[in-house]
């Protein structure tokens, strides 16, 4: 079901070849969910670099404008490729409808302010990342809307910081950087019972590992920069909900306002959840046993991985995502002197703040993607000078292993 003017994605052919079936399991639907063939019969999906749309007659233009005739007018609004990327995702989490997004954080901005106004209030959990925190705690209240920023493991913060005018709840799970887990469930379940409309930041998760609307989430939000693309090329993003949210919010925040996503883009991550399930299955089984190898060292005083049984939230993580990521959390003993010697003798894995990619990468948060937080703000986090946050790639483990013994013994002296 979508709501916009968009046709239906159909070829001749498609009673024979549907784009889409309930029966499909997630593999399926991530090769050919949403596929709108043109009339030259391609295989993959087509690029269409297009601005604008041709009309056969003024009569149909005029149709196209009061949308009674379902079609394209001008790519800000919507455009073949990003329509096929955004089926694709649709039937992936089960969502009624999806509007892609130029970026992760265009779709974290769209949700809230296409919905919210002046005299609302969110309460938001305080582990988010750097943007979407500078957005609940500084952009919106410069327009009215109130932002209580809590704990969100405890669900007791959850219920106080509820005010007549809150309409929203937003928080990540796992977060960033200390993979701390929120229980979907149960917080999905206070925001129903007050009518407040709760959106969960998918991204640490991936559609492969985590539901947020089965578990009762109203809106899910992604920056398919990370793990959806998954190869370090493209910025984009996505908001799923219901087909009355995207009709009567996001959709005209994105067709009047603009951050609407490229095709080439949309291209892009089109390819990208083709292999999605297999790259994160890969990523999972590497981080898994980096994990433990990192573990094993004197100098490491935590890991924080969701798959592991001594995570602090170990029997959320198995209730709620069936894998533990490709993210990694650590701390060396030594503070920040000892975590620069270990990133700076890693010879394979490189030093840099993005994550979800190909590569694996590493940084330190304290002096990078939450540089800003005073250290109050930091060590309310857990954030120390001796953490070190991973993203596993798809190298082989073996040489990931071989390249973090080497950085975590440099980092003894
Ligand atoms: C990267 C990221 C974003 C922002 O996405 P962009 O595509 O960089 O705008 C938002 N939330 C989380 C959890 C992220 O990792």
């Amino acid at each position: 079901m979508t709501t916009t003017n968009k046709p239906a994605s159909r070829t001749a052919a498609a009673d024979k070849f549907p784009n889409h079936s309930p029966d499909w399991r997630p593999e399926t639907t991530l090769v050919h969910g949403g596929t709108l063939r043109s009339q030259y019969g391609e295989t993959s999906e087509a690029m269409f670099l297009t601005q604008g749309f041709v009309y056969d007659n003024a009569e149909q233009a005029e149709a196209r404008f009061k949308q009674e005739d379902p079609g394209y007018q001008y790519s800000r609004f919507g455009n073949p490729t990003v329509s096929m990327f955004e089926d694709r995702l649709r039937l992936l989490e089960g969502a009624e409808d999806c509007r892609a997004t130029a970026t992760g954080m265009a779709a974290v901005t769209a949700a809230m302010l296409s919905y919210l106004k002046t005299g609302d209030h969110i309460v938001a959990a305080r582990a988010l990342f750097g943007s979407c925190r500078y957005i609940v705690e500084t952009l919106c209240p410069r327009f009215g809307i109130g932002c209580t920023l809590i704990d969100g493991a405890d669900l007791d913060q959850w219920k106080a910081a509820i005010q007549p005018n809150t309409k929203m709840f937003f928080f990540e799970t796992p977060s960033n950087p200390n993979l701390e887990l929120v229980d979907i469930k149960a917080v999905c379940a206070i925001a129903k019972a007050n009518g407040i409309l709760s959106v969960v930041d998918n991204v640490f998760a991936t559609p492969m590992l985590q539901r947020p609307l089965a578990l009762g989430a109203d809106i899910v939000v992604y920056s398919t920069t990370k793990h959806i693309d998954g190869q370090g090329r493209c910025l984009g993003g996505a908001v799923l909900a219901s087909a009355e949210f995207i009709s009567k919010y996001v959709q005209d925040w994105v067709r009047q306002t603009g951050p609407s996503l490229s095709p080439f883009n949309a291209w892009v991550m089109l390819k990208g959840l083709e292999t999605l399930p297999i790259r994160v299955k890969a990523q999972c089984a590497t981080a898994a046993r980096i994990a433990d190898h990192i573990a094993g060292f004197d100098i490491v005083t935590r890991v924080l991985y969701p798959g592991r049984a001594d995570h602090p939230q170990a029997a959320l993580a198995a209730a709620q995502m069936p894998g533990g990521g490709q993210m990694i959390a650590f701390e060396v003993d030594g503070g920040k002197a000892a975590a620069f010697r270990a990133l700076n003798a890693l010879r394979l894995i490189r030093i840099s703040n993005n994550l979800g990619d190909a590569k694996s990468l590493v940084t330190h948060p304290a002096t990078t993607t939450h540089f800003k937080l005073n250290a109050a703000q930091r060590s309310e986090l857990g954030i120390s000078d001796g953490m070190i946050r991973l993203s596993i790639g798809l190298e082989a483990a073996d040489d990931l292993a071989d390249d973090l013994t080497v950085a975590l013994t440099a980092a003894r002296n």
